[in-house]
């Protein structure tokens, strides 16, 4: 059989509120207020998760990771990229590459793109350039006191004899 490709689409939104830290991909984001939610309100990791997921046709974000559970409570949000990696290296898939964008009033996120970039290679393993990261101004939306993110993410399947090679490298 050939190698199968799967693509995953992923959306979040979650509003600025004071006295919280920014984290956008996972980095600290100098700016006067951060990000609200039930995790750390990464709003760019909860994209990337639910794209990732999207794309193996599995249960999203909100319906592994409840807001309504304490466990969650002020979550770092790789936790949540971690299970959807595991779950696309359990379906026997790697990512090709990952395209995200970011709307937002400010803070400006040109000057942080490369370091969140390659923060976000290291999270999954991907190489920089294959993760776009942008950013644009919410003009005409209304949504200045939020942060929305999209992302999209290819995947491909994994061929069977590299699998087995992989797991006999790493052994659980
Ligand atoms: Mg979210």
């Amino acid at each position: 059989m050939g190698f199968l490709m799967k693509i995953g689409y992923g959306w979040d939104s979650h509003e600025f509120r004071s006295g919280v830290l920014l984290k956008i991909g996972g980095i600290e984001i100098p700016h006067s207020k951060g990000l609200g939610g039930h995790s750390d309100g990464d709003v760019l990791l909860h994209a990337i998760t639910d794209a990732l997921l999207g794309a193996l046709a599995a249960p999203d974000i909100g319906t592994l990771f409840s807001p309504s559970d304490s466990r969650w409570k002020g979550a770092d949000s790789a936790l949540f990229l971690a299970e959807a990696l595991r779950r696309v290296k359990a379906a026997g898939y790697r990512i090709v590459n990952i395209d995200s964008t970011l709307i937002l009033a400010g803070p400006k996120i040109g000057p942080h793109a490369a370091a969140i970039r390659k923060h976000l290679s290291e999270l999954m393993e991907v190489a920089h350039d294959c993760i776009g990261v942008k950013a644009k101004t919410p003009e005409g939306m209304g949504t200045d006191n939020a942060a929305i993110a999209h992302a999209v993410v290819l995947l491909e399947s994994v061929p069977r004899n590299v699998r087995r090679k992989s797991q006999k490298k790493s052994p659980r």
